[in-house]
Order: C-alpha cells, then structure tokens, then sequence
C-alpha cells in the first residue's frame, strides 16, 4: 500500500471490495465497512464488528473525513441551523439544515469558495480555494444528523461553490448518498443548483438522474446576466436554455429557474416580460428570491409590490412563479456570508 492514506468514504463500495481484497480480506467486510461509514463513524475504532487488527490496518492505510463544528447558528425565528464547518486542512465551508413538514433538508457546500464571481453572492466575493471530495459532501450531512440526533431525508446543493465545477465528485456524492446500503437518499429528493455550465449540463442530463435541477437564471437578457454573473460570458442564455430543454426531454424533470429580484437591476415590468417570452414553452417554474444584501455589492431586495406584479407578469406567458420562503433570515442563512464574517473575525 502506498503512503497516501486513502479517501475512504469517497469510496464506491466495488473499490472497497477491491482494497479489502488486496489487503487479503474477505469481500462480505466491504458491506459492514461501507454501512459503518454511511451512519457516520468518524473512527475506525466505531466498527465493532470489525477486527482490531483490520481496524489498525485500516487506520495505517486510510482515513475518514469528518465537518467538524467550528461555528452554529440557530434561527430564533424557525429553528434553522447554519454551520461552519472545518476538514482536516483547516478550509471552512457553510452548511444550512431546515426543517419543513416533511422533514429535514440538508443545504451543503460543494466547493471551498467558488470560481464564478457572481456579482450579488457573498461565496463568489471570497473567491476559490479548493474543490470538496464526495466524503467531504456527505461528511456535513452526518455531522448534522449527529449533532441534532435526526434523520435528514432531503439535500439540496445549493451552499457555497458550483457543483458542477466540481463535476466528478459531486456525481460519486450523488451516487453514494443515494446508495440502498449508505444514506439512501433517494434522487428524487435531492436538488441541484448551478449557475449553468453547458456542457457539464448536457453531461448530467444523459446520465438521466432523477435529481432535481435548479438553474440560477437571476437575469431576463444576456446584457443583465452578464454583468451579474460573468459565467454567461462563455454560456450565454439562449445555450443555457437549450441545454434546459434538452435536460428536461432526457430526464422527463421540470427545471426550477432561481431569480433573486435585485432592486432596479433585473425587476422591472420588461424584464418580467421578456422572461416570459424566453421560457416559453419550458416545463418550469420559477423562484423569486428577495436578493439577500451583502455588503460591498450595493443590492438591495426588491419591493413586495414589483415582486407580485412580476410573477402575474410571467402569469400570462403561462409560467408559474413563487416567492420562496426564507428560512432563517436573521442568521443570514444563504451561504457564504458565515464564512466571510469569520474570516473578517480572524483578520
Ligand atoms: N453555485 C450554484 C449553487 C450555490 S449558490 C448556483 O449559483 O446556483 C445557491 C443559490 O443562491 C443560487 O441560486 C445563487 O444564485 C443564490 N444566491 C447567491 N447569492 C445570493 C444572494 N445574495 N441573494 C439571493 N440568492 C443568492
Ligand atoms: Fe458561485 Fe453560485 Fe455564488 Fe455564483 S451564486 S458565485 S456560482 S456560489
């Protein structure tokens, strides 16, 4: 075995069997090694019905990662928690748990910072540090469930990073969250954000998972869009919204389009229309969110008002819109603010 001790919790339960078996072990061990992982252990010495000797060897030639507790905020309006979490180099990343009727959902980061530099989002403004590994992904929902004594049943990528900039492992995340014998959450209740990097979109789309895709449109034309989130400067909206009908046709899933309504940028009556006219005949709806304010942008949230005269704006073109619920608004529960307020701390 070589030196660098191994990502075991990344790893699919095949790639387990394959190093139990270098390591002379039987294959049934791969199962119980697996599960242990998946309920969370952060230790070796967790799996009581392993061997010390396995137990040791394990520890020689692999580790588990865990999100440890640096920081946790609870909402004193609706319970909602908001962790910062630190892995073993030290890097930070935010975490949001909500409790809906229907149970826990689980918000996780994907990457350390982000490349993209969307101009409203406090993670862009820290710029990017390091992709996270599928173990690191999961390691956020375990520490949760741990820490809360609860079963999460839903997650949705939508805190700090873009997953599909970190493509490979966020599909190892999704297929091992999913898995029957690991956390088993099923596709259907997990939900996908992405500022819309094309080909990576296409790319999920023909693996037909039945996860649900959210796509950051927060612009009508690509002259707003592009001055807000210089992704559309290589991805422009009508590619964008191509590969969101190819993605609907492949998987049969409706796409939920994300617009946080930016007071004077991207709220007014033609924008709603020219909204309407561009996602005609998509299968989708729409969430408006009020912009969250982050210092140094200057956004601030759009008026109740101009937020109902735009969703029956986008009503006549047939497109349904909500404004979604925000859930612990006095600990600034979208990502990345934890994180910058931190860093300022220690600065
Ligand atoms: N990178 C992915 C997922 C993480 S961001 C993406 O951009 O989709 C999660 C969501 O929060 C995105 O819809 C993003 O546009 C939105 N967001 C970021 N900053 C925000 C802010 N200040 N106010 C409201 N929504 C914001
Ligand atoms: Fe990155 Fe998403 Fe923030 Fe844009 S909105 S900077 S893609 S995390």
């Amino acid at each position: 075995m070589s030196c660098v001790r191994k990502d075991i919790k990344s790893m699919y339960p095949d790639e387990l069997e394959d190093m139990l078996k270098e390591l002379g072990e039987p294959k049934y061990r791969a199962l119980q090694i697996f599960k242990w992982l998946h309920e969370g252990v952060i230790s070796f010495d967790e799996m009581t019905n392993i061997s010390n000797k396995l137990r040791q060897i394990l520890s020689q030639n692999c580790y588990i990662s865990n999100a440890a507790i640096e920081k946790k905020l609870i909402s004193s309006y609706d319970d909602t928690r908001k962790y910062l979490f630190s892995f073993a180099d030290g890097e930070c990343v935010e975490s949001v748990l909500m409790k809906y009727h229907h149970g826990y959902t689980s918000c996780i980061s994907t990457q350390v910072g982000c490349k993209m530099g969307c101009s409203f989002c406090a993670t862009g403004k820290s710029g990017f540090s390091r992709n996270l590994t599928a173990s690191e992904m999961m390691a956020q929902i375990q520490t949760e469930q741990r820490d809360n004594g609860i079963h999460i049943s839903n997650v949705v990528l939508m805190g700090m990073g873009e997953p599909l900039d970190n493509f490979d492992n966020v599909v190892r995340f999704l297929r091992l969250v999913s898995d029957e014998n690991g956390m088993n959450i099923g596709m259907r209740h997990i939900s996908l954000s992405t500022c819309g990097i094309v080909p990576r979109i296409y790319e999920l789309a023909d693996m037909k998972m039945q996860l649900t895709l959210s796509v950051s449109l927060h612009a009508p034309n690509d002259e707003i869009r592009s001055r807000t989130m210089p992704v559309n400067k290589k991805y422009g909206i009508d590619s964008l919204l191509d590969s969101c009908r190819y993605y609907c046709r492949k998987t049969g899933r409706r796409i939920s389009f994300e617009y946080a309504m930016i007071d004077g940028v991207n709220d007014s009556d033609k924008c709603a229309d020219e909204l309407g006219v561009r996602l005609a005949g998509i299968i989708a709806h729409v969430n408006l969110i009020p912009v969250n304010t982050v210092n140094g942008t200057g956004y601030r949230k759009s008026k109740k008002e101009r937020m109902e005269a735009f969703i029956k704006i986008l009503a006549r073109s047939g497109i349904t819109a909500t404004v979604r619920r925000t859930l612990g608004s006095d600990i600034n529960a979208s990502c990345g603010q934890l994180r910058r307020m931190s860093a300022a701390d220690t600065n």
